[in-house]
Parts: structure tokens; sequence; C-alpha cells
């Protein structure tokens, strides 16, 4: 009896790029034709809107367009990792992409078609019910990282909560709540209450970005029922992160504390890409991985990496006025390969 790693072999990084719809307003300023062009899993500039130095098409493990919708994205993307969080694998999945490109979209999603988070919930209790042999207890934890602070999402008063390392329980947020569930219902209302404290700021783009990262995480335990052949304990953690706004500083046109929070921003997506990119080269030059340089990415270290499945999802805005930003968020994607 006791807990036991599955597996050893070293998951491969799934990267996705999802190109969002234009706007109403973008589509009637900008003659609407499209910038990218998406066939199969390679995205591409347009011939005709090209500049010469970029002729590159971009293949990743899936590419999804404007019409592509979060339950074609939940099925071909998170589902698996989903699936193997229920049977003790960690997984982690993130939204990555300037702000108003679509993460949030991608992560919470809308009332008609819900994002990846309450797919997964859902999706969890739903194989949860299939599986007679095991009993399951389920805590979740919702936490938002901003200007490198850890803020507790389901409990306003938890804030700055630091990051301890123990032996047994390996690296963890101390006094982040976590909430013991026992359906999807109870976790989605957590969510919806969790929302509301967000850190949201004005910035030029015009719209409201978020300024932190946002981690929810579902902690799956199970263990064998008395009769059963396996009682091993098994704990599985599933992080499903919605990043902050990749936008350089520099086009927001910000000051004070929005130039604060940039910076804190772009230092710890470039951890995070320093991570990953590491986690996708070949073992041999693994040797270091920089999970300690950041809270993102020591907070997700467990999931992040060995033989947890992980996914990204990098979200690009079609506007033409994007398209440095796009390019970006491409770059990003193929160093995440
Ligand atoms: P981000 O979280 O990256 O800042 P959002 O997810 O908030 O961006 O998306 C910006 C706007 O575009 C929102 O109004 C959102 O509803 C809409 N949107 C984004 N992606 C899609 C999509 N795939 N289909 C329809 N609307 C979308
Ligand atoms: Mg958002």
């Amino acid at each position: 009896n006791g807990t036991f790693a599955l597996g050893n072999k070293m998951e491969k990084i799934c990267v996705a790029v999802r190109v969002r719809p234009p706007t109403p307003e973008s589509s009637s300023s900008e003659n609407g034709s499209s910038l990218w062009k998406v066939e199969d899993n390679r995205i591409s500039l347009h011939k005709s809107l090209d500049t010469p130095i970029s002729t590159a098409s971009y293949a990743f493990d899936h590419v999804f367009d404007e019409r592509s919708t979060n339950a074609c994205v939940y099925e071909l993307l998170t589902k698996d990792i989903i699936h193997a969080a229920v049977e003790g694998f960690n997984g982690t999945a993130f939204a990555y992409g300037q702000t108003s490109s679509g993460k949030t979209f991608t992560m919470t999603g809308s009332e008609t078609d819900p994002g990846i988070i309450r797919r997964s919930v859902r999706d969890v209790f739903d194989r949860i019910q299939m599986i007679s042999d095991r009993e399951f207890l389920i805590r979740v934890s919702y936490m938002e990282i901003y200007n490198e602070e850890i803020n507790d999402l389901l409990a306003v008063e938890n804030q700055r909560l630091q990051i301890h390392e123990h032996l047994e329980r390996g690296v963890f947020v101390a006094g982040l709540k976590e909430e013991i569930v026992s359906d999807a219902e109870q976790i989605l209302k957590l969510l919806d209450s969790g929302e509301v404290n967000r850190h949201f700021g004005e910035t030029n783009m015009n719209v409201h970005s978020s300024r932190s990262h946002t981690i929810f995480r579902m902690v799956i335990e199970s263990r064998g029922k008395e009769n059963s052949s396996t009682d091993a304990i098994r704990v599985s953690v599933l992080n499903l992160v919605d990043l902050a706004g990749s936008e350089r500083i520099a086009k927001t046109g910000a000051g004070g504390v929005r130039l604060t929070e940039g910076k804190y921003i772009n230092k710890s997506l470039m951890i995070l890409g320093n991570v990953i990119n590491k986690l996708s080269e070949s073992s041999k030059l693994r040797a270091h991985i920089p999970y300690r340089d950041s809270k993102l990415t020591r907070i997700l270290q467990p999931a992040l990496g060995g033989n947890a499945k992980t996914c990204i999802i990098c979200t690009i805005a079609p506007e033409e006025h994007h398209i440095e930003e796009s390019k970006g968020t491409l770059q990003f994607a193929s160093r995440a390969k």
C-alpha cells in the first residue's frame, strides 16, 4: 500500500495554435479577409500580406481556425490529459497569447460553448462514475500570480502566499485554500466566485486585460476499494492555466503600475518558455531546467515535465495590427515543440 509514480516515459508537450474569429468591430474596419491561412496543422501568412522576411509556415500538433469550437479543442487537445489525470497522471494545459487573442474564451468559454476548465471538470466526474473499483477524493484550488505574488482566488484574505518545499509533499503553496468537492456543479460555483477576485487592468489595447496568471488546480486522489486487486493510492495534479497577456510592454503604452506588471509578466513568460523549451529538448540537454526562476514554473513543476501530460494552446488575434504579436506567439509556440 502506498503512493507510486505511474509510468516513467517522458511525455512530449503537445503544442496547438488557435486563431480567434475577427471581432464585430475589427471585421468592419479591416476588410475581413483573413490574414492567416490555416491548412491542416500548418499556419502561414497569406502571400499578399507576407513581408519579405517571413514566408514561413509553421507546423504544430494542431492548428484551430476561427471556426473551431471549444468542444473541438477539448476533444483533440485536453481530453486525453483529463482522462490520464483520473488514472493518476499529472497534467497541465496552458493558454498563451496576447490580450484579446482568446485565452479566456478557450479556458473559461461562453454560455453556449463552455471552455476547457468547465469541460474538464465535468469530464473528471463523468469518468469517476465509470470507475467502480476505486474511491476518489477531489480537491480544488484556484490562485493567481500577480507581480510574482500568489493570491488565493477562493479566499481573498489569503494574499502573498509563499511557496514551500517539503520532503513528502513536494512543492506547495502554503495556506492556499483547498476545497474538497463532490460534484462538478460545486466546482463551477467556486470558479464563478473566484473569477470576481481576478486582477484586471485597463490598457491602451482598450480591453479589460488580465494582468495575472491564473491556475485552476484539481488534485485527484484515489484508492482501490477493499475488495479490488489494486489498493495503491494514486494522486495526480491537474493544472489549467490562463496566462497573463503576452504583449510586449511598449505596445500597451504603459507607465507606472502597468509597466511594473508588464515586466513581471514578460519575465515569467520568458522563464516559462525556457522551461518548456528545455523540456522539449532531448534528455541529454535537459540537465538543468530552470523551474525555480519564477513562481509560475515552480508551482507547476510537479505537473510539468517527466511523465506529466502537457498541452499549450497559443491563441492568435486575426487583425492585421496584431501581426507582430501574433508572430511572437508563433515563435513561442515553435520553441515549445
Ligand atoms: P484574452 O483572454 O486572450 O484576453 P478573450 O478570451 O477575452 O481574450 O477574447 C477576447 C474577445 O474575443 C472576447 O470577447 C471573446 O469572447 C472573443 N473570442 C475569443 N475567442 C473567440 C472564439 N474562438 N470564438 C468567439 N469569440 C471569441
Ligand atoms: Mg483573458
